[in-house]
């Protein structure tokens, strides 16, 4: 692991480095959710300057950024909006990097960023906005509005100009420590140490010390174990904390084992190479024949098929229909999903379904 104290830290890394001050962006990692962030970005913009948007979205999409643009112009209450990329440049003290706000109010003193999906949390990002256009426009307090547009929800947070020095200089500070340590948390896939980092490394091996301490005593510890552990949630939570760790070592592990018996079968003591089995699927334009036919019905294949997520639908939809807009008579229902989610905490993780 090879940290950089002098590295330039853009102000989309904030947040992460106040999780972790060793983060770093994995190189090239930008993925299909940043270019639609980016495609949504250059919609916004757009629609804030009243230009004709060159961007393909879907029909959702141009619901989401024209719900955003509505509310940025709530917001404004007719003072003037600053969209265009170069009004949008903020320079924060301390940072090399130069940011760029999705959209800036100075006469209100409002900076508006438009985020696609979840709800995370980006406010050490827009503390950065708000230390710089405090300087920029000599304002004492700055109000940042982060859009969350797919989910049409608003998230608001505002700074003095000490609130915003303090939060952001204390990230830098952190670092740029060259003594600094490295912290698991939840942005430890997105790193570029992920796979290589003293806390992660160390995290396996204390696992794997405790299940080699459980193998030596045979079959009643491990009864044992499990026992204690379903007992005691801080213990649970924080052995699930330690072996997710070993997701990303075994994917890496896996791929390097399937290299090596591709080579040679006999490579790798205890493991050989199985050719990926196959499952007997009914063409989907053959149940379309026997649907028109007559010979089945509809109901009985789409019962069988299950529902269809409310995403795939109106793809589906802005496919089939000129229209774009979905009728009211199309119900969009939500389905309960339950899933473990490690959320911040200074001494445990907690989790919510
Ligand atoms: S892998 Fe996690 S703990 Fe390690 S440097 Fe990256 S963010 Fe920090």
């Amino acid at each position: 692991m090879d940290l950089m104290t002098n590295k330039t830290i853009r102000h989309s890394s904030l947040p992460k480095l106040a999780e972790c001050p060793c983060f770093e962006n994995k190189p090239g990692e930008a993925g299909a959710a940043a270019a639609r962030g980016t495609r949504l970005d250059a919609a916004f913009r757009a629609g804030l300057s009243q230009e004709k948007s060159t961007v393909e979205l879907l029909v959702e999409e141009l619901a989401a950024v024209a719900w955003a643009v509505a509310t940025v112009e709530d917001l404004a209450r007719g003072a003037k909006i600053l969209s265009a990329d170069e009004e949008c440049k903020v320079r924060t003290p301390g940072m090399e990097h130069v940011g760029t706000a999705d959209a800036i109010i100075p006469e209100r003193f409002l900076v508006l960023d438009l985020k696609s999906g979840q709800v995370r949390n980006y406010r050490e990002q827009v503390a950065a906005y708000a230390l710089g256009l405090m300087e920029q426009y000599f304002a004492d307090r700055w109000t940042c509005v982060l859009l969350f547009c797919d989910l049409q929800k608003v998230v608001t947070h505002e700074f003095t100009y000490a609130e915003a020095a303090e939060l952001v200089e204390g990230i830098l500070k952190a670092a740029r420590d060259p003594e600094r340590k490295p912290v698991l948390c939840d942005y430890c896939n997105w790193c570029a140490f992920s796979t290589s980092c003293k806390a992660r490394v160390e995290a396996v091996v204390e696992t794997t010390a405790l299940m080699v301490a459980v193998e030596r005593n045979g079959e009643d510890a491990h009864g044992w174990m499990l026992e204690t552990m379903l007992e005691d949630p801080a213990m649970v939570g924080n052995f699930l904390k330690q072996a997710k760790v070993f997701d990303v070592f075994r994917e890496a592990l896996e791929e390097r084992v399937k290299q090596l018996l591709e080579e040679d079968s006999e490579a790798v003591p205890g493991w050989r190479l199985r050719s990926g089995g196959t499952s007997e699927v009914v063409f989907g334009d053959d149940l379309v024949r026997l649907v028109s036919a007559g010979t089945i019905s509809w109901s009985g294949v789409v019962g069988a098929l299950g529902n269809m997520s409310g995403k795939k639908f109106r793809e589906l939809w802005s496919r089939e229909m000129a229209t774009g807009e979905m009728p009211a008579v199309i119900r969009v229902g939500t389905e309960r999903k339950a899933s473990l989610v490690a959320v911040k905490t200074t001494k445990s993780k907690e989790f919510k379904s």
